[in-house]
């Protein structure tokens, strides 16, 4: 039976980082994927942000990072994990290729942003349809955006989109906003954003891309249209950890909360990347911390 130094659960920049570190330190590594080698920044069109290219496809850095993380020895296992179990000094995970033994884990599962699950949003994503206002606001100069969500994240999403939309209208179900006074103050005066609230949107619809969003108001059933050029949704995110919710601590929003040596409460257990709780869910972030788990790892079997 193998028994891995450190099993990575999650191929995305986080995972794929922390691999190079702990390849490179001769530890005996596997990343476990389940979808796509490169996490969410494979399903990007075009990534922003990522210090070294003024944009770069999503699958180009992927492959780029998997070549690299394999050259220096880590195994990549096509498997979905659904238990990551402590047996003593040991880690079992169980996947749907069989089981897996290591000494530690790196959980870097990331999340999934949520989906209205209106009509037309599937179809127009990476053509006007977003998840990301820090990634696609660049995209919107001069142009007009829809923001649906009411909380906090929607509300900063919606202010910096500001900077770059020559209109942001915000639609959000109830009266009022969940979001941090201050926050909602600034959005209630702000020249640039046009609230309709207590509606939700019915459907997006558009050509070759998005054009307007239907809205109906919840309270009166009416329907109207409006011309957009974006819809940016923040609805919340889902973070990965059905698996190790049992062996970690998790925040209000349902992320992995660390130490400040990147543990989890779980000796042996590390986290990174965006299932963990932090303040910026980006590609750079996620390889910050990547390579700090890795680093914890390293600290932890020399210990032991
Ligand atoms: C639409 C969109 C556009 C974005 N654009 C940008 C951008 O331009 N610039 C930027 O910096 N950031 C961007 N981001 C954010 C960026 O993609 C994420 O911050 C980053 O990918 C997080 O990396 P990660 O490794 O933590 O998680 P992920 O990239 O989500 O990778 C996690 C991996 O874990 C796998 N996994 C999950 N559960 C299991 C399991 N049980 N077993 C096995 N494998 C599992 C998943 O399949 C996935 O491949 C964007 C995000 C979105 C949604």
């Amino acid at each position: 039976m193998n028994i891995y130094d450190v099993a990575i659960v999650g191929g995305g920049p986080a995972g794929m980082t922390a691999a190079i570190y702990t390849g490179r330190a001769m530890l005996m590594t596997v990343i476990i994927e389940k979808g796509v080698a490169g996490g969410l920044m494979a399903l990007t069109d075009k990534l922003e942000n990522v210090p070294g290219f003024d944009s770069i496809g999503g699958g180009e850095l992927s492959e780029l990072m998997l070549k690299q993380a394999t050259k220096f020895g880590a195994g990549l296992m096509m498997a979905d994990v659904s238990k990551v179990e402590k047996k003593g000094d040991l880690f079992l995970l169980h996947t749907d290729n069989g089981e897996v033994t290591a000494r530690t884990v790196i959980w870097a599962a990331g999340s999934s942003p949520r989906k209205v699950g209106v009509p037309g949003e599937m179809e127009y994503i990476g053509r006007g349809v977003s998840y990301c206002a820090v990634c696609d606001a660049a995209f919107y100069r001069d142009l007009r955006v829809a923001v649906i969500g009411g909380g906090d994240s929607s509300l900063k999403e919606a202010l910096y989109l500001t900077r770059f939309a020559s209109e942001v209208v915000i639609i959000h179900r109830r009266n009022e906003f969940r979001a941090e006074k201050i926050i909602q103050d600034e959005v209630r005066k702000h020249p640039k954003i046009k609230l309709i609230l207590e509606s939700v949107v019915e459907k997006i619809t558009g050509k070759d891309f998005v054009e307007s969003v239907t809205v109906k108001n919840v309270k009166s059933g009416a329907l109207s249209e409006h011309p957009v050029d974006g819809v940016f949704v923040f609805v919340g995110y889902t973070p990965h950890v059905e698996a190790v919710k049992e062996l970690v601590t998790l925040s209000p929003t349902g992320r992995i909360l660390l130490k400040p040596d990147g543990a989890t409460g779980t000796p042996g257990l590390f986290a990174a990347g965006d299932v963990v709780e932090k303040l910026v869910y980006q590609v750079a972030t996620a390889i910050g911390c990547g390579a700090s788990s890795a680093t914890a790892v390293e600290h932890y079997l020399a210990g032991h």
